[in-house]
This record gives C-alpha cells, structure tokens and sequence, in this order.
C-alpha cells in the first residue's frame, strides 16, 4: 500500500471552499452489527468503535425535538425540476479509480434515523443526495450531485454558457454528456469561473478544448483576480493544510452512520483530473453587464467574501439571479479549519445586501454552485435576507462581546446565533459554525491571543502535559477520573484531562482508547460536518494510528504551469530547513528568457530570499531556462541538474551551489502527527512511498 500525495498545490486549492476525497482504505473491519438504543442495526467500521452512548442520544434527540422540521420547501426545491439521471452512480476517472461516487451514501435513503448522527446533518446530507440533470426555468439548467459543486448550463441563441465546470475533467464531462443527451448537443459558448476555489474550475477541460478557446470560439469569463488568488491562496502553507483537511474532510472515514456522513456543501469531492484554462475575459468593474450568445448577464464583483475573488451574475431578461458560491443552502465558513486566512464576515453580509437591493428584489428565481434553486421572489428575499443577517449577526454581535473582554478561548461558549437567524435551514452549520467562526472573527480582529500573560508564552502540550499528570497524581488517578467523566456524558471535561494525559504519555494505548472514545462521542453530537469528521478522525487515528494507504489522486499541469515563479522560489525559501545552510553564503541570477522575467535569488543567514526584476552584478552562480522548462522542474517532471545536463538550462559559475541548496531542502511529509503517539513516517522507507509533487529536489 502506498499514499500517493501528487501535489500539494492542486489539493490545496481544491480544498479551499470544501473537498475531501473518497477514502478508498478505510480499516476494514468485521465487527457485527451493533444494536443502538434507537433501534437501528449498523456495524461500526472500527473494532474500537462505540455506538452513541445514551447521553449523545439525548443530546440530539433535543436537537431533534426544536429544529423546524415542519419546514419541508427545502425537499420540494431540492426535486423540483428533475429531468434525467444515469443508472450508475459512478463516475470512473481517467486513471482508473473512481472519481465520484454517491452508491457510497444510499445509507442515508434508507429512511432510518441514525442515532450517531446529527439530525440537522443527516437532514441536509438525505437532501445532498439528488443526483441528475434538473431544469431550474426555460434555458437554465443543472446538474447536481455529480461533485462537491453544482455545474450549471444557460441556453444562450447557439450554445451554451456554463457556470462553474466542478472539480474534475471526468466529472464535468459526464455532466456534460448527461446535458448532451437530454437536452439535445450543442457548442459551448462560454465558461464562467464564478471563484478561485477548485471544485468551481478544475473539470474545464471536460467541457471545452483549449484550441476552440484559442480560437475565441469559447470565451472563459472570471472574476477580478482570479488567477492570481486561484494559485496563491494556499501555497505557503500547502502541506499543514492537506494535513488538516485529512480531519476537517475526513479523508480516511469510511462513508458510514460512524463514518463520514456528507460534506454539508454536498457529499464529497470528485478525485479526478484537475484542469485549468486561464480566462479570456476577466470582469474588472464592480458591476459590469456582457452579452454573450443573446444572454444578457449582470456580473457583481465580490471580493473577500467566501473566495477572495468571486462573482455572483444578475439574468435581467430572466429575472434569474446566480449568487455563486456567496449564498448557498449554509452557514460558510468564516474560518476554515483546515487553515486560511479568516475570511470578513460583514464584508460578505454586506454584498449580500447589495446583490438584494440590485437584484434579489425583482429576482424570481435564485441559484447557486451548491444545492438547489430557490423560486418566487418571497423565497429568494427571504434567504437573501437571512443570510446577510446571519453574516452580520456574527460578526456584530462576536465584536460586541469581545469589546467587552470576551476572548478567542471563550466567544464560542458564549456567541449564540439569534433563534430568528438560526431557524432557518439555509442558516445551519453545515460548513462553517458558530463555535469555529465566531472564534474566527475575534481571530481576525484581534488573534490568536487572549491578553492573559500566562498564554502568551504557554508551555508546549508535550511539555505541560507531564507536568499537569503529576500534579493529578499520575495516569491511574487521569483515567479513573476520565471514565468518570465519560460515562456520565461530560464529555468537553473528560478531553480536558485526557488530552494532558497523552501529551504526556504519546504510547499509553489506555487512554488513548479512552480519548478516541470521548471524542467520538463528540464527534456524534456535531451537526457541522467539519467538526464531526475532526473528531472522529482524531479518534481513528488516537485508537490504531495514522491509516496506511490513504489515495488522494489528483493530477492536472494546468495548474503548476499556472503558479508563478516567485512563488515557486518562495515556496523553495519555506522548504529549506534553516539549520542545514548555516555558514551558506550565495547569489544567484535566474532569467526565463520567454517571459522576459528575471530574478536574484540570495542565500545569507540561513535565509533564502528572492526579489522580481533585479539581478546581482557578480552572482555566484547565473541560470538561463526558459520559463516553460524551468516548469519541469516545477512539477517535478524533470531535474533541474538533468536540464542543466542536457543544455536545456545554461549556467554560468559555481553549478555546486544548487547541490548545496539541494542539501537544506526538506520534502513534506503530510502524514505528521496531530495526535500524540498516532506515528508518522518512521523510517525514510515510509518516505519513499510517496509520490512527490512539484518543487522536488531530491537528488540535485
Ligand atoms: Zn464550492
């Protein structure tokens, strides 16, 4: 069994506004079937796995009892318009596995109520299972459940206009076909990226081929920014952030009432091949109206708001409004908790709110790149309005709180979104929650400190941990005490204690297991599925360490080739360990002839910098590649020494340097612990199963 990390830049980008992937090696388990006190019979994917205990129970048995499941419209939406479906819910991709599956999630049209999962959650993931081709009105269509986003189609006088080409070539083009054969063929006109996140441009190329763009048959349309935030985003901190969406996403769940149990923005992420083609027409006024095809569209500018570059559209002649990926059917997130940049919530609200008074007030019909329409203007005012509450609320009202000394360590113990804002489906914690965000928003204003002296130089976790064991009189007294608190249901408490404890013993396989079961039962109560899938996740890997033979296959040059160099040598400056080039000391001149870039590039004090449009006057050493070339070595296709070998890179002065560089160059490892004692890569051996990914090194 081997990972195959292709590449951390594609993931990263992928996983900006939701993804995971299938997870094809989930321990396989024998374990019979377990007998929950709510009567359903399903065996637990881990042999150390526990059903809800009676506490978890009552705890969404509450939920159940006054959420407003007398409000059906969502299901009436949701089936509104359904033309077409295949007979298989596979997608292959075209290396062979399985880009997209949704027989994986039937569990959940079984009619059951799981007692392990949050009836909010198991509500929206029952609706999250529509899979087909649906006709939104005359000329605007969808297909839904085909990826982690929706896919939309605009009849225009010739062709077609198509919003958002989901996350894969394979998954794009079957959407495609499926509107091909139900809809009758037709010539693509144009695309219309509406965000910088992956699962709304990666299946381009299933859809059109570059030659017909090239040839301005086919206009791709983005908004401002686009490529710059498409490939920057989550570069720099690439790896920790694959790593983290391993648990956010839970990546290595079985799909199961224990397990994975849907992604709020859909079920899951397609893994197939990621694409990109850079947009021939990018909207660079705030409201800026084109005309394609006969199809009068009105784009709005929204930056900042869930992407940093985004867009929502206006259809005046179809009073058809595309709020993107801005409003969709949940609470999104302000903070992601695989890691970004905290995103500004008043901001957000306040294009809604304006994207209300330009269109939502004559709009008749809404959609958007996840879940289903909205029709009848009433509807649409009402979950445009709800949701720039909901925005506005969070941020306000965190503000307010913190304005009165309310810290990062508390704000979620204490910010209650209002019953008038929280009633509301489109409104619920299926992506971002109001624990995580409103911890977000006090992040954004004021970070990660909370101005109590004591926090602000905290011992490290392996380090406090003994020092709080021995205080509470050793591991027996911990776990005494944790069962205590487990089997009374006081489950925040019982991590308090337990966590201390396996900081402070990585290899006490007791608590451990002890742990794994609180957070489990954690994990169970969560209605956000980020949140669930942390915890759990956290218990999979606490009870029998970090699964062998994960498969995160994603492939796709497009989008290397559409990094820049800078970033690229940025990314080399991260890469390098510090320590390894102490008493290093060089200049170097890169030029890439055929785009007319140069940069110098200077190593001193153990730092790597580099700097755009200088070059040194005496360098140690000067490279001369051409930009195409150089990407090569970018994606790890070719090395640089080898393009230096063969006369493809021309140097001139000391090449030794680039083997020292190569020397303080370390290859990240997303398998690193989060969990104490769950093991990482133990032996270079366990290194060597990886597939690396562009920026590797290795061997110069
Ligand atoms: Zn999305």
């Amino acid at each position: 069994m081997r990972i195959r990390i292709v590449s951390f830049v594609i993931l990263a980008i992928l996983i900006a506004c939701g993804q995971g992937s299938d997870s094809p090696t989930a321990p396989e388990t024998s374990t019979p079937a377990v007998e929950t006190p709510m009567g359903e019979a399903v065996g637990h994917f881990h042999p150390k796995g526990k059903p809800p205990s009676k506490h978890t129970i009552a705890v969404l048995e509450q939920s159940r009892s006054t959420l407003p499941f007398s409000d059906k419209r969502d299901f009436d939406e949701a089936k509104k318009g359904f033309i077409a479906a295949p007979e298989s819910k596979k997608i292959m991709a075209n290396a062979g596995n399985v880009a997209w599956d949704m027989e994986r999630y039937q569990f959940l049209a079984e009619g059951k109520d799981f007692a392990s999962i949050h009836p909010s959650l198991q509500r929206q993931s029952t609706l999250n299972l529509n899979f087909g081709l649906y006709e939104v009105m005359d000329g605007v269509y969808q297909v839904r459940g085909f990826d982690l986003a929706n896919i939309s189609f605009i009849k225009g006088k010739t062709g077609w206009i198509i919003f958002d080409p989901l996350t894969a070539e394979e998954t794009a083009r079957a959407a495609l076909e499926l509107v091909d054969e139900h809809l009758g063929k037709f010539p693509v006109k144009a695309v219309v990226y509406s965000h910088s996140h992956g699962d709304h441009w990666g299946g381009v190329r299933g859809v059109v081929d570059e030659a017909d763009v090239r040839a301005g048959k086919v206009q791709i349309i983005a908004p401002r920014d686009f490529m710059q935030h498409t490939i920057s985003e989550n570069v720099y901190a690439g790896n920790a952030m694959n790593r983290r969406l391993f648990y956010q996403y839970g990546i290595l769940l079985p799909a199961s009432p224990f397990g994975h149990a849907g992604q709020g923005l859909s079920q899951n992420v397609a893994i197939g091949n990621i694409t990109l083609i850079a947009p021939t027409y990018v909207v660079e006024k705030d409201i800026e109206e084109l005309t394609i095809d006969g199809v009068k569209m009105i784009f709005q500018n929204t930056p900042g708001t869930e992407a940093p570059s985004n867009m929502n559209t206006y259809f005046p002649d179809k009073k058809a409004f595309w709020s993107a990926e801005n409003v969709t059917g949940v609470f999104h997130n302000i903070y992601t908790l695989r890691g970004a940049p905290v995103r500004d919530a008043l901001r957000w609200s306040k294009y809604i709110s304006r994207a209300l008074h330009l269109f939502g007030v004559e709009a008749e019909v809404m959609f958007a790149s996840h879940h289903w329409p909205r029709w009848g203007n009433d509807r649409v005012q009402e979950v445009l309005r709800g949701q720039r509450d909901l925005y506005a609320n969070m941020n306000n009202q965190v503000l307010h709180w913190a304005n009165q000394g309310v810290t990062i360590n508390q704000i979620h113990n204490v910010y209650e979104t209002p019953e008038g804002i929280a009633n509301s489906w489109f409104n619920r914690d299926y992506h971002g929650s109001a624990k995580h965000n409103s911890r977000g928003v006090i992040n954004r204003f004021l970070g990660y400190w909370d101005a109590n002296p004591a926090t602000l130089i905290p011992l490290s976790p392996a380090d406090s941990g003994p020092l709080y064991v021995r205080m509470m009189g050793g591991s027996k007294n911990i776990i005494e005490e944790g069962k205590k608190l487990f089997d009374s249901g006081e489950y925040l408490q019982a991590q308090e204690i337990l966590n201390k404890l396996v900081q402070a013993e990585p290899q006490n396989q007791p608590a451990k297991d002890l742990l794994a079961d609180v957070f489990e039962q954690i994990g169970y109560q969560q209605e956000n599925p980020g949140l669930r899938n942390s915890y759990l996740s956290g218990a999979l890997e606490l009870r029998s360490g970090i699964p062998k033979g994960a498969q995160i296959d994603s492939a796709g040059p497009d989008v290397v080739r559409a990094m820049s160099t800078e970033l690229f040598l940025d990314f080399v400056g991260i890469r390098m360990d510090g320590r390894k080039a102490k008493g290093m000391e060089f200049t170097i001149n890169l030029i890439t002839p055929d785009n007319g870039e140069k940069f110098l590039i200077e190593l001193r004090s153990q730092t790597l910098t580099n700097i755009e449009g200088f070059l040194a006057d005496d360098p140690d050493l000067t490279i001369i590649i051409n930009r195409s070339d150089l990407e090569q070595t970018m994606m790890g296709a070719k090395k640089l020494a080898d393009q230096i070998a063969d006369g493809t890179a021309k140097v001139e002065g000391d090449v030794g340097i680039l083997q020292q560089l190569a020397s303080t160059l370390v290859v990240f490892d997303p398998r690193f612990e989060i969990m104490p004692g769950t093991g990482g890569p133990a032996t270079p051996e366990d290194l060597n199963d990886y597939e690396y990914g562009p920026l590797d090194f290795r061997g110069e």
